[in-house]
C-alpha cells in the first residue's frame, strides 16, 4: 500500500482530476485546473444545490462498507436531494477529509464509487478541495437544475391530496442492524441478507420518477426524500405544508425480504415507519394528478388533512404519529 502522505497535494490532485475529467456532457467552460469551475446553466433553468457530508465512525466505518461503496454512497445521497426537489442533477464538487496514513489504492476505490455514481446519473465532477483529517470524511455538492415551474417544494401539500412513497420502506435501517451483527443468520436466505444490506450500502436516489413525471407532463404538490425515516419525512411535509396527515399502516409496502429479515427486535412496521436510509420519494398530489402516473411506481399510504398527523393502526385505533425517525443530534 502506499500512503497518500508520500505522494503529496498536487500528485493527488492530477491523480484525481484525470479521473474527473472523462464526461464532459454538460457546457463546462472550465473544469479542474482553475481556482473554480465555470459552467453555463440551461437558459431558462433554476439552479438547485445540496451538500451533504458523510463522516467515518459516524455515517460509517470500514468493518462492512467496501472503500468504494462510500464514495457511491457519498455521491447518491446527494443526489437523491436534487430528485427530492424534482430536479435532474448536473454537476458535483467535493471535499475530501484523508487520514495521512489513507492509502493510493483505498483513495482509488473511493473515488471509484464516487465517479461510477456519477457517471450513472450523467454528472460531471468538476472540482474540489483535499486536506488531510483525523478521519475519512467526504462532502459532495451537487448542482442541479430544473424548470422553474417543475421545481417541487415541501410546502405545496393541500388537504385531500393523497400521501405517496415510492419504492420500499425500512429494507436499510433492517439491513444496517443485521450488519452490525456482523454476521448472517443461518435462518437467513443469501437473497435476503443482499437485498437488505444492499439497500442500506447502496441506495438508488430515484431520478427515474422525475424522468418519468417530466415526460408525462405532471408533478406532486410537496415531495421530500426519506433519508431520516418516514414519519420524520410527514412531519416536515406537514409543518411546511401547514397541514396534518392520515396514515394507514396496512398501506405501508414493505418488502417480503424485510418479513423475511428484519432483526427480531423491531417489527417491520417500525422499519418502514422510523427505519433511515430508505432514500425513496414521500411525495403528495391530487387524485387527478396520480392518475397521469404509472401505477406501480408508488404506493398511496395516507391522505393529507387539516390538522394533526395521525396513523390508523391495523388494529383499527387512530392514533397521533409520531417522529421517530433519525436524529442526527439526539443521543443514542
Ligand atoms: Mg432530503
Amino acid at each position: 500500500m502506499s500512503p497518500i502522505e508520500d505522494a503529496g497535494e498536487f500528485n493527488l490532485i492530477r491523480r484525481l482530476a484525470a479521473i474527473s475529467s472523462s464526461s464532459t456532457r454538460f457546457p463546462v467552460i472550465t473544469g479542474i485546473g482553475d481556482d473554480a469551475a465555470v459552467y453555463q446553466p440551461k437558459s431558462g433553468m433554476v439552479q438547485v444545490i445540496t451538500t451533504d457530508a458523510l463522516i467515518e465512525g459516524y455515517h460509517f466505518d470500514f468493518d462492512f462498507y467496501r472503500m468504494d461503496q462510500i464514495g457511491y454512497k457519498a455521491m447518491a445521497v446527494n443526489l437523491s436531494d436534487i430528485a427530492a426537489m424534482n430536479a435532474r442533477p448536473v454537476l458535483a464538487t467535493m471535499a475530501l477529509g484523508l487520514p495521512g496514513s489513507f492509502s493510493m489504492e483505498d483513495l482509488d476505490a473511493l473515488y471509484d464509487g464516487l465517479t461510477s455514481a456519477a457517471s450513472r446519473y450523467g454528472v460531471q465532477i468538476v472540482g474540489g478541495d483535499t486536506t488531510r483529517s483525523p478521519v475519512l470524511m467526504l462532502s459532495v455538492t451537487v448542482i442541479g437544475e430544473a424548470g422553474k415551474h417543475d421545481l417541487v417544494h415541501r410546502n405545496g401539500a393541500g388537504p385531500g391530496d393523497h400521501i405517496c412513497v415510492t419504492g420500499n420502506l425500512g429494507d436499510a435501517a433492517a439491513g444496517l442492524d443485521l450488519l452490525r451483527s456482523h454476521t448472517k443468520p443461518e435462518t437467513l436466505g443469501d437473497k435476503v441478507w443482499d437485498v437488505l444490506t444492499t439497500r442500506h450500502l447502496m441506495p438508488v436516489p430515484r431520478l427515474d420518477l422525475v424522468q418519468e413525471w417530466a415526460k408525462k407532463g405532471v408533478r406532486p404538490s410537496a415531495l421530500i426524500d426519506i433519508s431520516d425515516g418516514l414519519t420524520n419525512e410527514v412531519h416536515h411535509i406537514c409543518a411546511a405544508s401547514g397541514c396534518g396527515a392520515v396514515l394507514w399502516e396496512s398501506k405501508l409496502p414493505v418488502s417480503p425480504e424485510l418479513f423475511a429479515g428484519a432483526p427480531k427486535s423491531r417489527t417491520p412496521v417500525d422499519y418502514a415507519l422510523n427505519g433511515g436510509d430508505d432514500y425513496e420519494l414521500l411525495f403528495t398530489a391530487p387524485c387527478g394528478v396520480l392518475t397521469q402516473m404509472a401505477p406501480d411506481s408508488y404506493t398511496t399510504i395516507g391522505v393529507v388533512t387539516e390538522t394533526d398527523v395521525l396513523i390508523h393502526r391495523t388494529d383499527g385505533i387512530l392514533e397521533e404519529l409520531k417522529a421517530e425517525g433519525h436524529d442526527h443530534f439526539r443521543a443514542e
